[in-house]
């Protein structure tokens, strides 16, 4: 490892994770959670009749994610509304959560899932499917895992777990590159890959192992915030 990394951590540790159910009392199922400086908040509503009927399917149900960062949450004041970036993050979003939820249990039904970033600093949508994760869970979906998600990184040829804004904006060498991932964690099945800069083919191995290496204990930070639920001992 020849780059430093700015705030000291390890190529392969994530930020301070904290995570919380049952932030949103009104909605069925609610997490909070936080990579760092990236904070993400999600509510589930449903399984409910999905309308326009044209759109229902007798065969499963649909899983529909609307992620959008707050006005405050970056710098320079976003615009609020729409925009492709928050268009793409939904979609990829709901193909990275789909895997995990036994959509068949519920036809002609849609699951909502808002995911609202309060805080950015990179590693939004990774943030935000990890709260969805959890805010499906608490809901009562049927699941068959929970679903862990992290961006590698590579800053020149290092690779690096957990990005800063900073370190996506690395422009030393070859520059960043940013490969958000999500895997479903009781079977290591990668239901999201993303890529944004450069990467030789061949390494992509090593990028897939160290997702795996991490994405453990985003899973332990997940169940435990449930865990804590659950027990009646949320704080
Ligand atoms: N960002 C911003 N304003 C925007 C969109 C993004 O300041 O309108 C910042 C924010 O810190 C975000 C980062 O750029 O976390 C990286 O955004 P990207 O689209 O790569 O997705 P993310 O890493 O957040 O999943």
């Amino acid at each position: 490892m020849a780059v430093k990394r700015s705030d000291g951590r390890a190529f392969d540790e994530v930020r301070e994770m904290s995570a919380k159910v049952g932030v949103i009392p009104n909605a069925d199922g609610s997490a909070l959670f936080a990579f760092g400086n990236t904070i993400a908040i999600a509510a589930v509503y449903g399984p409910r009749q999905l309308h326009p009927q044209h759109m229902q399917n007798p065969l499963k149900g649909y899983l529909r994610v609307n992620y959008d960062l707050m006005s405050f949450s970056v710098y320079d004041r976003k615009r609020p509304g729409p925009s492709r970036r928050s268009s793409e993050i939904s979609k990829v979003t709901e193909w990275a959560l789909s895997p995990a939820i036994y959509l068949e249990q519920f036809p002609n039904s849609v699951i909502d899932v808002q995911i609202y970033i309060l805080q950015a600093d990179a590693g939004t949508r990774t943030a935000g499917i990890n709260a969805a994760s959890m805010a499906l869970a608490h809901a009562g979906i049927p699941m068959k895992s929970l679903v862990c998600s992290v961006a590698i990184g590579k800053l020149d040829q290092d690779l690096i777990v957990d990005l800063t804004k900073e370190e996506e904006d690395f422009e030393e060498g070859e520059g960043a590159t940013d490969f958000p991932v999500a895997v479903l964690a009781n079977t290591n099945e990668f239901s999201l890959l993303q890529m944004d800069g450069k990467l030789p083919p061949e390494r992509l191995n090593e990028v897939l192992e160290l997702a795996l290496k991490v994405t453990p204990k985003i899973f332990e930070v997940q169940k435990n915030a449930l865990k804590a639920c659950v027990g009646g001992k949320d704080e």
